[in-house]
């Protein structure tokens, strides 16, 4: 199924997208899901971010050539960071580009959203706990990002977590075209068949550090081909099956 999260009508729900028409849930899409009869088409809905994570797990440096690129040693352990919930923005909102940096990169990224809540998850279980796959732009100010050091600040700012349109189940998360395009050129193209830590790992790894509850995402690193935008800037990452998740930049 494809879910996603939208206001109609001034009313915040969750649906499930089928043929250009959004079903209307009860309640959220991580518990029963339950439709309520109600049918809005798609072009009458304004998508938001398809979940409200109370966290979101990063992993640096997960493709090869995205670590060579930043003339970083590829890790024998995952690097894993967090962004704050108040940096997630759906769809159709705008990048803000804060006053403070010089230069502010785009990382298409795969994210798995949290079904259930995770704690110690081992290995062989850790996809029971996955709802399912979203497009994640992990919106970095580079020249605030030490290369040794805490990347808090430059991956933080408001506006920096886009995620959507939707959170599809309907996807092999270990084979899926992923790319970026920057106003409509092509500036990152690989597979997540290439990620160096995959995603039932990092389930299961993260939940020995920290409980993941019900909505949080993991986003899974970036492959190379990170550039700076600039505001006025399109920016969207596409991955296969999952949609197209298009931003714009703004000056703030
Ligand atoms: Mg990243």
């Amino acid at each position: 199924m494809k879910y996603l999260r939208y206001s109609h009508n001034n009313e915040i729900h969750y649906g499930i997208l089928e043929d250009d028409r959004i079903y209307e849930l009860t309640g959220d899409i991580f518990s029963d899901i339950r439709k309520t009869g109600r049918v809005v088409p798609l072009h009458e809905a304004r998508l938001l971010s398809p979940c409200t994570p109370s966290k979101i797990v990063c992993i640096g440096l997960n493709y090869r050539d995205h670590a060579e690129e930043l003339k970083i040693p590829i890790p024998d352990s995952p690097v894993v960071f967090l962004k704050p919930s108040s940096s997630v923005i759906g769809p159709l909102d705008d990048i803000i580009y804060p006053e403070i940096s010089r230069r502010v990169d785009y990382e298409a990224e795969l994210g798995a959203v949290i079904k259930k809540t995770a704690k110690n998850v081992p290995l062989s279980q850790a996809m029971d706990y996955v709802l399912g796959f979203t497009c994640a732009n992990d919106v970095t100010a580079r020249d605030l990002q030490p290369t040794n050091g805490q990347w808090t600040v430059a991956k933080s700012f408001d506006t920096f977590m886009p995620l959507g349109p939707v959170i599809t189940d309907e996807v092999d998360c270990t084979n899926l075209n992923i790319r970026s395009r920057l106003n409509g050129k092509v500036m990152q193209s690989s597979n997540t068949c290439n990620l160096i830590f995959k995603v039932d790992f990092l389930v299961s790894y993260l939940s020995r550090i920290m409980t993941l509850y019900p909505g949080d995402v993991i986003i899974t690193g970036t492959p190379g081909g990170i550039a700076p935008m600039h505001p006025g800037d399109v920016i969207e990452i596409e991955i296969e099956n999952i949609g197209i998740l298009r931003n714009t930049v703004k000056k703030a």
